[in-house]
């Protein structure tokens, strides 16, 4: 098999060799049909059971509740921010959202394209490094839906509670999603684009209350309602069939670790190692306030840019991939998803302890 190298992209991120195995050994010929899932058609019993099993096995996984619909669907996270206004204004006209990165920020500004936005706080002014106090919150109780960001991918914040508000509480959970047991009761809609802990891009998953489907705003796409999705089993056109296959097999690679609460452990101590290694360090910093940094993206800089060029040309020659910061951001950052192993991140802490001993 050909050398593959311990990636710490944001997404499209890493997949579990055992995942990819499976794949690359069924990509020909799945399960003796001659041909690939690929190639069969979304409406055949075979792939029907491809998409009912990914469905279950997520179902499980998450323990999400009966009157909750799973959909699978194309467009990305981004769409999200036009399809939730759609869907969940519901006769209403002002929303909340939480500003607390670059995401948010985003999410609002396609937002208001549908309805009035309340920012509800923002850590803009303070550099997106922390949460602002829910004591400072703006909180409105008429707003139809409540929207925030678990982890910020790009600022390398994670909310590690769940914000208590009466309206439909909205999450893009795209970086963060099963990274850890979530109560999904608590939510109204959770979306996910797919490309870091579920598979390929190209899949967005959405979890909803299916009391909030149904009411659209005047015309939304038959394809961005909830409700005819759900009726068609996201099938109201050629879905991403083989994005879905890719979903199935990490869902069941993430059973057999030992389903959400192990993986939320090794996800700890992932963070944990390199968390711990920046404090102890004057050279490393990470300025993300510590009651909010996130286990995905571990954010940090070097102060010196030349040295950052140099850290990143090392680290690829010790086969530490994609360790880049967001073009917007800068520095650098080591995503830590759920595919990358412990074993991964402890070689990176031990090349970073290096790299500090010879540069700094
Ligand atoms: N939200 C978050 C938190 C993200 O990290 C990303 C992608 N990195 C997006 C939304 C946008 O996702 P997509 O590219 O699937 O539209």
């Amino acid at each position: 098999m050909s050398r593959r190298v311990l990636n710490f992209g944001a997404g499209p991120a890493m997949l579990p060799d055992e995942v990819m195995s499976i794949a690359q050994s069924e990509l020909m010929d799945w399960q003796g049909t001659g041909k690939s899932v690929m190639e069969i058609g979304h409406r055949t019993p075979d792939f029907i059971s491809i998409a009912a099993e990914a469905e279950q096995t997520l179902r499980e996984l998450m323990s999400i509740p009966d009157n909750y619909h799973v959909l699978f669907l194309a467009g990305g996270a981004t769409l999200q921010y036009s399809v939730v206004p759609m869907n969940l204004l519901r006769g209403k006209t002002t929303a909340d959202y939480l500003n607390t990165g670059i995401w948010s920020a985003k999410a609002m500004r396609i937002g208001s394209d549908y309805t009035a936005v309340n920012e509800v706080c923002s850590s803009a002014e303070a550099g997106y490094a922390n949460i602002p106090e829910i004591d400072q919150w703006q909180l409105n109780p008429d707003a139809a839906y409540c929207l925030y960001t678990e982890n910020e991918t790009i600022g390398g914040v994670e909310f590690h509670f769940v914000p208590e508000v009466e309206p439909p509480l909205v999450c893009d959970m795209t970086s963060s999603f099963l990274s850890r047991p979530i109560d999904v009761s608590r939510y109204g809609l959770i979306f996910a684009g797919a490309q870091k802990n579920v598979g390929p891009a190209g899949l967005t998953l959405v979890i909803v209350d299916s009391a909030l489907c149904g009411d659209v705003l005047p015309g939304t796409p038959d394809l961005l309602n909830y409700q005819l999705q759900a009726d068609s089993d996201s099938m109201l056109n050629t879905p991403p069939t083989f994005n879905w296959y890719m979903a199935g097999l990490m869902f069941n690679w993430i059973k057999q670790q030992g389903g959400l609460e192990e993986i939320e452990l090794r996800n700890q101590r992932k963070a944990e190692m390199l968390y711990q290694l920046i404090d102890e360090s004057d050279f490393y910093q990470n300025h993300v306030h510590k009651n909010c940094r996130s286990r995905m993206n571990v954010i940090f800089h070097i102060e010196d840019v030349e040295l950052t060029s140099r850290f990143l040309q090392e680290a690829e020659s010790h086969h530490l991939h994609a360790l880049k910061g967001h073009r917007l951001a800068g520095g650098l950052r080591a995503s830590l998803y759920n595919a990358v192993p412990e074993s991964g991140v402890k070689q990176l802490a031990e090349f970073m302890r290096e790299f500090e001993r010879t540069f700094g």
